[in-house]
């Protein structure tokens, strides 16, 4: 996002009298080049870094004042664990979206702690204030555009089924539905095309839904959207479109429509469904050849991710591990690039990496 596009996008929501509070011109660089040092110096290294765009985070303030958090099987994240893992597993950068919060308050407190790592992020709309008042949300990440300081928005929940440990602990509460074609959606859509700042969906992958997504992509095509769980198919009988052809065919009409690779591993099974939910790969374990083609066809559009939350955060290098093995190693050098570090870069930075 350049200066002028932020400054249009404070004009459009009316605020013609406020001076943005946060960082300058000259402000917005410093983190940048912060950033760009950390990922430079794991390129020396040999290293290939990595730009982890999907986690979601729980400060212990939150925590604190939400005692329902802990109540459901909930934690704080472990902010001195994730300094470590970053080092020892070549994150570079961090976008850590924060929920349980009234703004996205808690990412710019991680980044003034740690600059050279967090990207600032606002909330994650996968808890409650998102479910129950999508519009006042999304009034809020506005606000906190407002002020320059943030370079990404969190995940956004308009179809979510239990995540695997919500279902061990039999939490249907998080079957999620939110309205993509409604007045949130629709905001959170305009709120994108005009700041020009990213933003994340989750999205099950059913044929009654592709239709209205498809409907806000043609309606909003400069919002920036990365579609998460690039093939995760919970309930395959409710889908009989989506596939690579399908895929490529959203890629070829959307130039701001991206994916993140944030999948489990080959053999998991989705206890509700019993399907094995992550179909970018064969039966033999492998990317299928009709995924690998569309991947290296479009390298641009694909964004390695952990879906870091504190629940199941002991499984941060597995999930690391899983990314680099399983998929980023697959491609060939120049796609790693994209997918492992220089496609998000661009989305947080509105710059290519050079
Ligand atoms: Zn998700």
């Amino acid at each position: 996002m350049d200066r002028r596009t932020s400054l249009l996008g404070a004009l459009a929501v009316g605020c013609l009298l406020c001076v943005p509070s946060g960082f300058s011109q000259e402000g917005r660089q410093s983190p940048v080049a912060a950033w760009r040092r950390r990922v430079q110096g794991m390129l020396e290294r040999g290293r290939l870094p990595l730009i982890d765009l999907q986690a979601t985070y729980i400060s212990e303030a939150s925590v604190q004042s939400n005692p329902g958090i802990v109540r459901s099987g909930g934690k704080a994240s472990d902010v001195a664990q994730m300094l470590r893992w970053m080092d020892e597993l070549d994150i570079a950068l961090l976008a850590f979206a924060p929920a349980f919060a009234s703004s996205g308050e808690p990412s710019l407190a991680l980044h003034r702690a740690h600059p050279d790592r967090f990207i600032p992020t606002t909330s994650s709309g996968e808890f409650a204030r998102w479910w129950n008042d999508p519009v006042a949300f999304v009034r809020q990440s506005a606000a906190d555009l407002q002020t320059d300081d943030y370079f990404f928005m969190g995940e956004h929940e308009f179809r979510h089924y239990p995540s695997p440990e919500q279902v061990r602990a039999g939490q249907t509460a998080r079957d999620i539905t939110v309205d993509i074609q409604g007045s949130g959606g629709q905001a959170l859509f305009e709120l994108s095309a005009r700041t020009g700042v990213a933003f994340q969906i989750h999205y099950e992958i059913e044929d009654n839904l592709l239709p209205p997504l498809e409907a806000m992509l043609q309606a909003h095509p400069k919002a920036r959207v990365i579609w998460c769980h690039l093939g995760q198919v919970r309930y395959p009988e409710r889908n009989s479109r989506y596939g690579p052809s399908y895929v490529r065919g959203l890629i070829e009409r959307f130039e701001h429509l991206h994916f993140d690779l944030a999948v489990a591993r080959a053999g998991f099974v989705y206890t509700p469904s019993g399907a094995r939910d992550s179909t970018l790969f064969g039966d033999d374990g492998r990317i299928a050849s009709a995924w690998k083609q569309l991947i290296e066809d479009h390298p641009q559009r694909f964004l390695a991710a952990s879906d870091y939350r504190p629940a199941v955060e002991k499984n941060y290098p597995q999930q690391i591990g899983h990314q680099r093995q399983e998929i980023l190693a697959v491609f060939t050098p120049a796609t790693q690039r994209k997918l492992a570090f220089e496609n998000a870069w661009r989305l947080i930075t509105g710059s290519d990496w050079a």
